[in-house]
């Protein structure tokens, strides 16, 4: 029987790896080895440390990646599994391949930092530190990216093709609709990746991507995220609290920082900014976008039109290019984002990673959390284990670089940014299958996360829900 394996986003939210074997033999050794994903682990150490080690299945033995998304939980491992002897073509749309063309090497080069930072103050306990790869190593794999278009058939081997579907989750974000043939019987299999936020616009203000995943779906087996499993996003429009919250920041002399993912979502709060900074809602104070990818991020952004919502479309045809406006700065070398440092003038910075996991962003937080003046600002997820849910989470203090660092500034979430659906959200879409999948399994999700979507599911739909388990296999029946 071919299966399916668990190889990450099992039990928790980061690390996605699911390995589809066409094998007819127990042994798996004879099948055609698909990875759909190839996700970093982010957060708990104990979940950290298996980036370190060898992939579970010989790399080498892997005959294919179908990436969802560009998202480091989704990308990020895949410069360690070149590294370990994997050779084959990834699959991706265009938007996600040119966004991995520049998160990808980042990755590598905010890595090498990070080693080297360690090396220079013997901060780690281990010596040397290294980094996980490097720019160049990441670079190298670049190459191995094939582009797919959404909706486009393509085979992988005689038993299996897939398609992309929109997912509407991020820039070129899509669902994998694989199909597998097996003892003559073709089987549907549906691999959500992350799910965006459905249709209504209302909800999701500022959303970026056209609303809303594709309906209608068919699968027998449906092997989908729960992020927010447990937890409805607020449905009121966050902008007037926002206005708030950077205009009291301003008032007592404070800087707003804002760490967030390096494309789209801080694209999606630049324009946001530039709105109320239009209408008077607050005050024109310089915006940094602190990122060594911030000004190719942006012409990503502009690139894939075919990507927009209409208020994306709408703002776009309004203000133009944010490399335009005044008071708006792109830093990408060191020097100008140590400029930034040395501003003591109230201003908005917005700078990754959006969960304080690396980047720049923890050098503006190390100088800049001690101050009661200074507001932190999350508008996105932060997986438990990382700093950003630390700091997120009322804690007094935090770890950057090895230091303690006192948190004294002001800490505001917006939840409303997501760019995940949440359980009504799901259960919209679920609704709008065309049949019911034999069976579903649900990854990316904590725990708690994970069995409360599963017992929403069985009351609203009696399907038939399984919690994924880590390197759990599962024969595709
Ligand atoms: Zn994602």
């Amino acid at each position: 029987m071919p299966y399916i394996q668990f190889l990450g986003a099992a039990g928790t939210v980061t690390g996605s790896k699911h390995l589809i074997n066409t094998s007819s033999d127990a042994s798996g050794k004879s099948g055609f080895q698909l990875l759909i994903d190839c996700g970093m682990f982010q957060g708990p150490k104990e979940w950290r440390e298996r980036n370190w080690q060898n992939s579970p299945i010989p790399a080498g033995q892997i005959d294919a990646v179908v990436l969802t998304h560009a998202h480091l939980d989704h990308c990020g491992w895949i410069p360690r599994l070149v590294k370990q002897g994997f050779g084959g073509p990834i699959y991706a749309t265009p938007p996600t391949i040119d966004l991995c063309g520049i998160l990808l090497p980042d990755s590598g080069h905010l890595q090498e930092e990070d080693a080297a930072f360690y090396n220079r103050t013997r901060k780690s306990k281990h010596n040397p530190a290294l980094p996980l790869y490097t720019f160049a190593e990441a670079q190298a794999c670049l190459q191995y990216f094939r582009p797919v278009q959404f909706g486009q058939a393509q085979q992988l081997c005689p038993e299996m093709e897939f398609r992309f579907v929109h997912a509407a989750h991020i820039l070129g974000s899509s669902m994998v609709e694989l199909t597998l043939k097996s003892n003559g019987v073709n089987r549907r299999l549906l691999f959500t990746g992350d799910i965006g936020r459905v249709r209504n616009q209302n909800v999701a203000p500022g959303k970026v991507v056209h609303t809303g995943p594709t309906e209608h779906e068919t699968a027998d087996v449906l092997v989908m995220e729960s992020t927010y499993g447990n937890r409805p996003h607020p449905k009121e429009d966050p902008r007037p609290q926002l206005a708030a919250v950077i205009r009291q920041t301003v008032q007592r002399g404070g800087t707003v920082i804002v760490p967030a993912f390096a494309v789209e979502r801080t694209q999606k709060f630049l324009f946001m900014l530039k709105e109320l900074m239009e209408s008077g809602e607050i005050p024109r104070v310089p915006v940094y976008a602190d990122s060594p990818m911030a000004i190719q991020a942006v012409e990503i952004f502009l690139k894939h039109t075919e990507e927009y919502s209409d208020t994306t479309r709408e703002l776009i045809g309004k203000y133009g290019s944010p490399l335009d406006w005044p008071g708006f700065t792109f830093a990408c070398t060191p020097e100008e984002s140590k400029k930034i440092n040395d501003s003591h003038d109230p201003s908005i910075i917005i700078s990754s990673s959006g969960m304080v996991t690396g980047g720049r962003i923890q050098h503006h937080l190390a100088q800049r959390l001690p101050d009661p003046r200074n507001t932190v600002l999350f508008i996105g997820f932060q997986a438990p284990g990382t700093r950003g849910y630390t700091i997120k989470s009322g804690a007094r203090e935090v770890k950057i670089y090895g230091e303690t660092v006192p948190i004294r500034a002001q800490i505001a979430v917006f939840e409303q940014f997501s760019d995940h659906a949440d359980p009504p959200e799901l259960l919209e879409w679920l609704h709008t299958f065309a049949s019911k999948p034999s069976v579903t399994y649900l990854v990316h999700g904590e725990p708690d996360a994970s069995s409360k979507l599963r017992e929403l599911m069985l009351s609203d739909l009696h399907w038939e829900v399984q919690v994924a388990q880590y390197m759990q296999k599962v024969e595709v029946r």
